[in-house]
């Protein structure tokens, strides 16, 4: 039996939480600053009830309501409000899983009576955060997650053998985790439209995902932000250096070598599923001798681009003036697991474009494809 917990609007709630003229106005929550010119990555139920929704373009929602109120998203705000709610549950001394940012599981099999652990949970979560959360009970997580879903906000649904038939009569497909692109798409183009249609189908399907979940996935330990027992096993740092035939004057070249050393940092960082916070830029040259200097992020990162723009901002502050390069070195160390999805929309966009290009040059040889600059350092 699981109990899946998923937090109602979290961005958005949070934001509401902590300032109180924002309470029960339309909201979003924009991935970057510019409020015209970001995508939402969050709305409040205010604003969803409009038809504003995550993904949607800022401009398109101040169209639909011209007062709407706009907050930038602020990562750390929401990733220690998760680490604290992940810690509250720990309390509970069930199995529990980290399953993303605002959605957690316990397995509930052992417990009396979980229905009352559920509203003591949605109690907690609103005592200690002043947000709330929706609770679905099912005998699998795919069925508790759907339970979650189906009386948002403020839910507690259980799915069981009573209500079994009627619940999956009643919900639309695509609703259903894992249903909202190509394979949910198929089963529709098949004639499947509700739940039912595909339990009918593929009755298989609600008792599979039972025993994919249950077991190791599910632990007792550890805050997302820790790999207990792993830490160790990680190296210390990932980085590539080049000497180069001869000094080189030109900036944009010295940049397209430090663009070329970053990727494959980053791709070396993502081979081994691991982020950096740490950027270390080392430079040698006939004027400046050597030269380090490195800087410590909050946000740990496997993109090139990203780690590139670390080093040259390096460079750009702190390496002393000088026209020749003789060789340069990317270090990319304080490095983790990588665990955190993306949250906001350009960075799940940005994740899938480097997962299409490292596939890329896993087929075609690394360095098949490239960024534009670093063509400078042939
Ligand atoms: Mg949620």
């Amino acid at each position: 039996m699981i109990l899946h917990v998923d937090m109602d609007a979290f961005f958005a709630s949070i934001e509401q939480a902590i300032n109180p003229r924002l309470k029960d106005k339309p909201l979003i929550v924009g991935s970057r600053g510019n409020k015209m010119r970001t995508v939402v990555c969050a709305a409040s139920y205010g604003a969803k009830r409009m038809g504003i929704h995550s993904g949607m373009p800022s401009r398109e929602a101040f169209r639909i309501c011209p007062e709407l109120e706009f907050v930038p998203a602020d990562q750390s705000k929401y990733i220690w409000t998760s680490e604290q709610i992940f810690e509250l549950l720990k309390g509970y001394d069930l199995p529990l899983k980290y399953a993303s940012i605002d959605e957690f599981q316990l397995e509930v099999s052992g417990c009396p009576d979980p229905l009352n652990l559920a509203k003591n949970i949605k109690a907690q979560i609103y005592a200690n955060f002043n947000i709330t959360a929706s609770v679905g009970i099912a005998k699998n997580w795919i069925l508790a997650k759907l339970a979650s879903k189906l009386n948002k906000p403020d839910g507690l649904t259980v799915i069981g053998a009573g209500n079994f038939e009627q619940v999956l009569r009643q919900t639309p497909l695509d609703k259903l985790c894992g249903m909202g692109g190509k394979t949910g798409a198929n089963f529709m183009a098949s004639g499947m439209k509700t739940c039912w249609d595909l339990y009918l189908n593929l009755p298989g399907f609600f008792e599979i995902s039972e025993n994919a979940n249950i077991g190791e996935s599910y632990h007792n330990s550890g805050k997302p932000g820790e790999n207990p027992g792993k830490s160790d096993e990680l190296p210390k740092s990932v980085s590539h250096s080049y000497t180069l035939p001869q000094v080189k004057i030109n900036p944009q070249v010295i940049r397209a070598w430090i663009r070329l050393l970053s990727e494959m940092v980053a791709t070396r960082l993502r081979q081994q599923d691991l982020v950096s916070q740490t950027v270390h830029l080392w430079l040698n040259g006939p004027q400046i001798g050597g030269f380090g200097a490195q800087k410590t992020y909050q946000w740990a990162t496997s993109d090139g681009q990203e780690i590139y723009q670390r080093a040259v901002k390096i460079m750009a502050k702190l390496a002393p003036k000088s026209p020749g390069i003789r060789a340069i070195g990317v270090t990319c160390s304080s490095l983790s697991k990588a665990i955190y999805q993306p949250l906001l929309s350009e960075d799940v966009r940005r994740e899938g474009l480097i997962k299409a290009l490292d596939r890329i040059n896993n087929r075609f040889g690394e360095g098949a494809i490239h960024p534009a600059i670093t063509i400078l350092t042939r």
